[in-house]
């Protein structure tokens, strides 16, 4: 597909796979929670690279900290120690409570690497075709493992056979996961994201974790908490799932952690720090001076800032303005999530809203079809939230009023 661009892009080079369906944009820098175009157009970053940009873009002590580091060691390889993986490690393991870390470079390699070690979980333990309990509408990423995990057809569709071990349930409903799993010896773990992000934020319960942590107890599965999207303080607490007061066995990381280097991880908990030994799992990039380097400085940063309470005081002030805002608006449905993690659902599709945000300089993206997704970086100022809300709701008005 070549499509024109403005400015000194004549047309999109065919040369790369058309995989996304891309917005007519190119963008060439940003400051804090703003980009520019390579035409010089502004945007307010409402999306941060989908839950990536933490720190917002060309952050003061971030980026010095990454030159320097890259002038020092990039990568080398896991052959050797690697300091600063076990600086990235001890802090992941005491923001947790859990007991050691795995380093990988994206949200499915963390995924695959939790899929894993519940299989190895339940080979160790006798079981030879182990299962794995799944959700609706989750999205764990796009390998062949991950996107059977994922329970979107679209995003399966084209790729069978999927990987079998899988068993599906509703989100929230404790009776359903029990009914699934009856009388199944097979069953080694329960797979979820907190709060689910590519279909559509929506959030498990504080109690429904309660309720999974203590059937995963009672039945010795683990529990495998999704934290790609919705961890590294976007709620407001380091993990979304610490809001509910458990700990999983294993929680997946990525997006977030590096402010924009790939960096993932996987934190695994007593009941799982121990499945895999030497030669059981790997890879050649994970863990790498440069990634650890940004998950460390952008914890430092996280920490000295103070952008978790700026995640819930951003994240309360931007769902109440959109509330005030788009009251008693037909077409709304809900508008929901925690700190900036928040979903606005209208009762129609909404993807033409992308394009328009952008035009009036605003960057969002529209999941699950009807979702508005705002993942802003956390250091999004409540006059910036304003600013999201003073340009996407009329254009929702607008866009209702031509649907209704
Ligand atoms: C984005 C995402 C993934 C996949 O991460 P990639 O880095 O794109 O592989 C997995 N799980 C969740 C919850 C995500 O949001």
């Amino acid at each position: 597909m070549t499509a024109a661009l403005p400015g000194h892009i004549e047309a999109a080079s065919p040369h790369v796979m058309p995989t996304y369906g891309r917005l007519p944009i190119a963008l060439s820098h940003g400051q804090g929670c703003r980009v520019w175009d390579v035409n010089g157009k502004s945007y307010l970053d409402a999306l941060g690279g989908i839950a990536v940009n933490t720190l917002g873009h060309n952050h003061p002590r971030l980026v010095p900290a990454l030159q320097e580091q890259i002038g020092k060691l990039i990568h080398c390889s896991n052959y050797y120690h690697v300091p600063l993986q076990e600086t990235l490690a001890d802090k992941l393991v005491a923001l947790s409570g859990l007991e050691n870390v795995f380093f990988c470079s994206t949200g499915l390699e963390a995924n695959e690497a939790a899929l894993k070690l519940a299989r190895k979980f339940g080979h160790d333990k006798g079981i030879e075709r182990p299962e794995i309990v799944v959700y609706e509408k989750a999205f764990h990423g796009r390998s062949i493992a991950t996107l059977s995990a994922t329970g979107n057809p679209k995003i399966q569709a084209g790729f069978g056979p999927l990987v079998e071990g899988f068993i599906r349930v509703p989100l929230n409903d404790i009776e359903a996961l029990k009914a699934a799993t009856a009388g199944n010896p097979n069953v080694v773990a329960v797979f979820f994201e907190a709060i689910q992000g590519e279909g559509g934020i929506n959030s498990m319960s504080d109690e429904y974790l309660r309720q999974a942590r203590a059937l995963c107890d009672e039945r010795d599965w683990l529990l495998m908490i999704d934290e790609v999207q919705c961890g590294m303080g976007r709620t407001g607490k380091w993990f979304a799932h610490q809001w509910s007061g458990i700990k999983p066995d294993v929680m997946p990381l990525a997006k977030g952690l590096g402010s924009g280097v790939p960096v993932g991880a996987v934190v695994a908990g007593p009941k799982a720090a121990h499945i895999f030994g030497p030669g059981n799992h790997g890879t050649t990039f994970g863990g790498n001076p440069l990634a650890m380097r940004a998950g460390v400085e952008t914890i430092r940063i996280m920490e000295e800032d103070g952008l978790l309470a700026n995640a819930t005081l951003a994240g309360d002030h931007l769902r109440d303005a959109l509330a005030r805002e788009l009251a008693n608006v037909t077409g709304l449905k809900e508008i929901r999530g925690r700190g900036l993690m928040l979903g606005v659902e209208l009762t129609t599709p909404c993807g033409e809203l992308v394009q328009r945000a952008a035009d009036n300089g605003l960057l969002i993206s529209v999941t699950a079809d009807t979702v508005i997704r705002l993942v802003p970086s956390l250091i999004m100022t409540t006059a910036e939230a304003d600013e999201v809300v003073a340009i996407l709701c009329p254009l929702i008005k607008q866009l209702l009023k031509e649907k209704a």
